[in-house]
């Protein structure tokens, strides 16, 4: 069977990291013996440039017909002057992750022990390498909830969830523990808010379908600081869209680098793959950026979207190789290393898988 992906490289250095993924596609292509249809489309301001859309009308169609979309990333100084819905973020982004219906963001974490110097937490706290994953309800909660309303002395929002949507993050959430390290910590504020208490019950009910994942419960203002104090306690984090945005973005920083993060948004029929970070433009077209993220995103559509588990380890194991043979890009050396440029970091994955 082949499947198609959608591959949008978007602006700054999207294009770059972009390509380093698809030359690690071809290799594993050749390596597991699969071949995906690969269609690229334009999208933020390099789709405004050429169509006067951030999202044309050719890209909508091109992801609709996809199983997959793999994404660079979309933004620049050069378009924040335009009107909100023809800005790459408004306009491009958000008007397509809403077009897939994303509803759960999974957002892994990983502090390599060879890396812990670019951590803003202290050795003692990294004494093994860090990897968790957060699961974030994306579709409901605060951000969606009705009613909604601004006036000039009062603002108003509702934080809504039903049991069914918590049965389908949560299932997420457990399911991505399976596949891990069989831990899952879901993140609430049950002491103090209804939306929570139902979101503690339905979890805890759904447990009994897991027997081999062992479920915790964390309020969320203890969550926030056990990353800080011991992140290693975390295999998958499940959370609220709320409560998830500040924490997955907690556990970005704890990392050190965005460059090597990479992302999954998981949507009712297609789901969409990015790295974490933005587009950079301080260093785009310098030929130096990371293109880890984006690899390792590529990694994570190959075992979701296809189940082909093998070429995603095997790309996960050859980024371990170079991270522990010191081969860095500048974001990520120390001083007195000297670092690889992006093309130099993709041809050492390449050649370790
Ligand atoms: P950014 O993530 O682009 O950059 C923040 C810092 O991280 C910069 O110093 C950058 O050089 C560095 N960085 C990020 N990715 C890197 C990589 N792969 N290799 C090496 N260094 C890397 O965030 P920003 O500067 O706040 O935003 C720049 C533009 O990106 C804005 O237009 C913003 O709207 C957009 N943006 C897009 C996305 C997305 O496409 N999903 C996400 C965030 C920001």
């Amino acid at each position: 069977m082949s499947y198609k992906v959608a591959v949008l490289p978007g602006d700054g250095i999207g294009p770059e990291v972009m390509d380093s993924a698809l030359e690690v596609l071809a290799r594993v292509e050749e390596k597991f013996g699969f071949k995906l249809e690969l269609t690229k489309a334009l999208i933020g301001g390099s789709a405004y440039d050429e169509t006067g859309s951030p999202l044309p009308d050719a890209t909508k169609k091109v992801c609709e017909e996809a199983d997959a979309v793999l994404l660079g990333s979309i933004g620049g100084p050069k378009w924040d002057g335009l009107p909100p819905e023809l800005t790459p973020e408004l306009g491009g982004l958000l008007a397509l992750r809403k077009m897939l219906k994303l509803y759960a963001n999974l957002r892994p974490a990983v502090i390599y022990e060879e890396l812990k110097a670019m951590s803003p937490l202290s050795e003692k706290v990294l004494s093994e390498k860090v990897d968790l994953l957060t699961v974030r309800e994306l579709a409901h909660g605060i951000y969606f909830g009705e009613p909604k309303e601004l006036t000039d002395d009062m603002g108003l929002d509702t934080m809504v969830y039903t049991k069914e949507q918590v049965q389908r993050i949560a299932k997420q959430g457990f399911e991505a523990a399976q596949r891990r390290g069989k831990k899952l910590c879901s993140v609430d504020k049950a002491n103090v808010l209804s939306s929570s208490k139902l979101w503690r019950k339905v979890v805890t009910e759904m447990a009994a379908d897991y027997p081999d994942v062992e479920l915790s419960h964390m309020y969320v203002d203890n969550a926030a600081m056990q990353l800080m104090l011991n992140p290693l306690q975390f295999d998958v984090i499940v959370t609220s869209n709320l409560f998830g945005d500040i924490l997955s973005d907690e556990s970005a920083a704890i990392c050190g680098s965005l460059g090597m993060l990479p992302s999954a948004s998981l949507g009712e029929k297609i789901s969409l793959f990015e790295p974490s970070g933005g587009s950079a433009p301080d260093i785009a077209g310098k030929g130096i950026a990371n293109p880890i993220a984006q690899i390792l995103s590529l990694a994570m559509m190959l075992e979701i979207s296809f189940d082909l588990k093998d070429a995603a380890s095997a790309i996960r194991n050859a980024v371990d190789g170079c991270v522990k043979s010191g081969i860095r890009t500048g974001d990520i050396t120390d001083p007195g290393m000297t670092p690889v440029s992006t093309k130099e970091m993709t041809e050492a994955i390449i050649s370790r898988i």
